[in-house]
């Protein structure tokens, strides 16, 4: 792949070109190797595989790149690299993040991070007003975005959070999981770090755990959080970062047919007599679709939630007549998945017990809807 601009796709499609400059092999490389020779002089850079793996080199340059970021690094899993942002501050720093976001990052920012110093306050960050009010200028270090978030896929203006942060000397990370580089790029609109977890739409086969950072530029913030990865070990395997690159080969075409299938559900079950919402950041009646237009471009992810009219008992028994959906938590994958939110995240959620989320995968569409449709109407599927 000759050096000029090509698109985003066309480096996704080749992994930036990558041949072996030996074999001539399109492919790079598994090496297994946990340590590495020394020059006699101990002048050579690469010496353990903590913190200076082969195997993520040419993962991050194609995230990087695909980020429009500085550098990128890669970590054992999404809460890995999100735990790690805050890792990096100091006992006594103020931290924002949303109220509805994941929910697993929530309660350990909520729990262990707050009992280890970190100060912290939710706010509902489709609330510009109410994040100004909540920020403590010299104090908040960091401004926390999910968008579209979990499990309502709550849309959040990066570029205003990031004007925000700005403004009282704080940085801006953005988790952005279910937007993917395919349709925002949260950096271009301000943001300082980008997070994804990579068990998602980057690998996009659920078939491993990981997670990424991006960041805008590669400062000392970013040293001490790659700091913090090297000496927590909180690093992925040779194959899983292989299998991350082979994945994110076909990120582009996979991602946008799952997004056009879910436009489609989501439009569709919008009119289901069984069915009260539709939460879809596509959908044109959605708080926060005039955001979603302008900062996601091509569309609006795979993932929508829909709830139930006759409450949550008839959710969770839509879930348990399903055919062709899979039952599982997770998302991102080329299967479709459905999952009763409440039940996995507890009393204390506040997620709404009538709703199923739903992550749309490769499938046929009509066949998804047919399958929902049944389950909706109490039919079992064909066994
Ligand atoms: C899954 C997920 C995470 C956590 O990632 P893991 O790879 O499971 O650790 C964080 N944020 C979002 C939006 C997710 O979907």
């Amino acid at each position: 792949m000759q050096d000029r601009a090509w698109r985003a796709e066309s480096l996704a499609a080749q992994a930036l070109g990558w041949v072996d400059d030996k074999t001539r092999a399109i492919t790079p490389p598994i090496h297994m190797s946990s340590t590495f020779l020394r020059a006699p002089d101990y002048g050579n850079e690469r010496a353990y595989i903590r913190d200076q793996n082969p195997a993520f080199e040419q993962t991050e340059a194609l995230l990087a790149k695909l980020e429009n970021g500085a550098a990128a690094a890669l970590f054992a899993s999404g809460m890995a690299a999100a735990t790690s942002v805050f890792m990096a501050l100091k006992p006594g720093d103020h931290v924002i993040a949303p109220q509805m976001m994941y929910w697993s990052l929530r309660k350990w920012l909520t729990g262990y991070a707050s009992e280890w110093g970190l100060k912290v306050t939710l706010v509902d960050m489709t609330d510009l007003a109410a994040l100004a009010a909540a920020i403590e200028p010299g104090r908040t270090k960091l401004i926390w975005i999910e968008t579209p978030g979990n499990p309502l896929w709550s849309v959040t203006d990066i570029a205003a959070c990031a004007k925000l942060a700005h403004q009282a000397g704080a940085r801006l990370a953005v988790d952005s999981t279910v937007a993917t580089p395919v349709f925002t790029r949260p950096l271009d609109l301000g943001a300082d770090i980008v997070m994804h977890s990579a068990t998602k739409y980057l690998n996009g086969h659920s078939d491993i755990c990981a997670g990424a950072l991006v960041t805008r530029v590669a400062d000392a913030a970013w040293e001490r959080i790659v700091e913090v990865r090297y000496t927590l070990g909180a690093i992925i395997g040779s194959v899983e970062a292989w299998l991350l690159l082979r994945g994110m080969r076909s990120l582009f075409p996979r991602v946008r047919q799952q997004a056009s299938s879910a436009a489609e559900l989501a439009q569709r079950l919008a009119a289901h007599p069984a069915i009260s919402h539709v939460l879809y950041p596509g959908l044109a009646d959605f708080p926060g679709h005039d955001i979603a237009k302008r900062q996601m471009q091509g569309g609006f992810g795979g993932m929508l939630s829909v709830r139930v009219k006759a409450g949550k008992d008839a959710a969770l028994a839509t879930a348990a007549r399903v055919g062709l959906w899979q039952r599982a938590t997770s998302l991102g994958g080329t299967e479709s998945l459905i999952e009763h939110r409440a039940s996995i995240e507890g009393p204390e959620s506040p997620v709404p017990g009538d709703m199923l989320r739903l992550s749309v995968g490769l499938e046929d569409a009509g066949d998804l809807y047919d399958d929902l449709d049944r389950a909706l109407r109490g039919g079992n599927a064909p066994t």
